[in-house]
């Protein structure tokens, strides 16, 4: 998916672009990068974070960077920050979302003579890169962010650098979340609020859907106010996004405890030990046990000083092998006993199919799972979630394909929790991965742990509801 973090300072702001980038680094596997004005020049660095993180990588740029005005971006898919000349000036771009109709709006930009996109490495058109050519197309720089949003399928939040300031804006239907912070002398903007406060800034405020501000040392001015319609994610709450961040002011791991409560309200199975998958089943697991006044216990460590990301790496080879590596079982919290899991979410089953037989290879009797949403049977389209993700692969929709017996067949019918289509195929999800039951969560209890109405969330790859 992506984050991003951007700081204008009366100080200097290097420091703070590179630890409040940094606390992104969860959301993206594949790139990362910085950029700072100073006396009239852009100083930007991108780096390959596939195989080393964000920190290490760019330690030693930070060292060459100055100024008062940063943008940084960790990007799960295309090279970020992109510095533009254009008739509006020169200026530094990265965005957060996917753009859907990448090839249909590259073909009307080739329409115009004369046009070009420079960033073509992999073949393809860099999507950040079309933003801004989006952006180009119009007089100024907030017509053109309106523009580049009203043309994109799929959804975009954008931080803009100029000489003087940062545009910030949130994508249309607020998909993701853009936060200002403010500490004395200085502003933020990020996807994270978990980047603020160690770096002492304080939560100033939410953008709102479309919303788009201008930051500059003077402070923070409303250039679009938000649109009436809000669509964010509600996965961000559920698996992707950091335990200590807020969105729309709710906080990620007390809905997860909410979550897991949710679970447990519903549950009557007789366990010994209550775990969740670390890292992000541990905050619902919290939740199902306290609820149920049952003893949590980690029966798998991560380890993190190696493998501290979450987010999943595209290739299927490297997702397996830190399946295993990272989760360390032990032996004494598993033999014999009866555990209940609570798991964000099951996606594709086939890391978890492997980590419940190491289980009952540890002697486990018993395994229970508890995911904290529903079954996922349509891929996202709004934020490029995971890009390699086929929705035919994911675990519930493979079920009811074979249930089916028709490949395509189509989710509709199985969505809802008290039909029969619905229990034959969680059946076949439990059956695959071999647990003792599998009981997933409503969607009503979601939305009720989150606490923000249904038709203000999207559920999309739950019900496919769209507004
Ligand atoms: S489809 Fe799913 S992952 Fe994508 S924005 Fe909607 S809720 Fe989030």
């Amino acid at each position: 998916m992506g984050g991003f973090f951007g700081v204008v300072s009366k100080s200097g702001c290097v420091e703070d672009l590179f630890y409040g980038t940094d606390y992104h680094s969860h959301l993206g596997t594949k790139r990362g990068g910085l950029v700072a004005h100073h006396r009239g020049e852009f100083i930007r660095f991108i780096h390959n974070i596939e195989n080393a993180q964000f920190r290490s990588k760019l330690q030693d740029d930070i060292l060459k960077m100055r100024g008062r005005l940063g943008i940084g971006v960790i990007s799960d898919y295309e090279d970020q920050p992109l510095i533009i000349g254009s008739h509006l000036g020169v200026y530094a771009i990265v965005t957060v979302g996917v753009v859907r109709n990448l090839d249909e709006l590259a073909k009307n930009v080739f329409g115009k003579r004369a046009a070009h996109f420079s960033e073509m490495s992999g073949g393809e058109v860099n999507p950040t890169e079309l933003v801004a050519t989006l952006i180009n197309q119009e007089a100024t720089f907030e017509d053109g962010i309106r523009h580049a949003q009203d043309a994109i399928e799929g959804s975009c939040s954008i931080l803009l650098l100029t000489d003087k300031g940062i545009y910030a804006a949130r994508d249309k239907l607020g998909r993701t979340p853009v936060v200002t912070g403010a500490k004395d002398g200085a502003c933020a903007v990020t996807l994270e609020t978990c980047a603020l406060p160690n770096m002492d800034y304080e939560i100033d405020r939410y953008l709102g859907p479309g919303e788009i501000v201008w930051i500059t040392e003077d402070g923070i001015e409303r250039k679009q106010p938000p649109g009436d319609r809000v669509q964010i994610c509600a996965f961000l709450w559920v698996y992707y996004g950091y335990p200590s961040s807020h969105y729309e002011g709710i906080n990620v791991e007390v809905v997860r405890n909410r979550c897991g409560a949710a679970l447990a309200r519903r549950d009557s199975v007789e366990v010994d030990l209550v775990a969740g998958i670390p890292d992000s089943g541990t905050g619902h697991a919290i939740g199902y046990a306290n609820e149920r006044h049952l003893p949590y216990a980690r029966p798998f460590v991560k380890y993190t000083p190696t493998w501290p990301r979450s987010f999943i790496p595209h290739n299927q080879r490297v997702r397996d092998l830190v399946a295993v590596m990272k989760l360390i079982p032990i032996r004494e919290l598993i033999e014999d006993k009866r555990l209940v899991f609570c798991e964000d979410s099951i996606v594709r089953g086939t890391q978890l199919k492997q980590t419940i037989q190491r289980l009952y290879d540890c002697g486990a009797k018993e395994v229970h799972m508890r995911p904290a949403c529903p079954p996922l049977v349509y891929g996202c389209k709004f934020l490029n979630f995971s890009r390699s993700r086929s929705e035919l692969d994911l675990a519930a929709r493979r079920s009811l394909c074979r249930i089916e017996g028709d490949g395509n067949a189509s989710p509709e019918a199985y969505i809802d929790p008290d039909s029969e289509n619905f229990q034959r195929m969680v059946e076949g999800v439990r059956k695959r991965l071999n647990l003792t039951t599998l009981q997933y969560q409503r969607m009503n209890d979601l939305v009720a742990a989150i606490g923000l109405p249904k038709e203000k969330l999207c559920t999309y790859c739950w019900d496919a509801a769209e507004p």
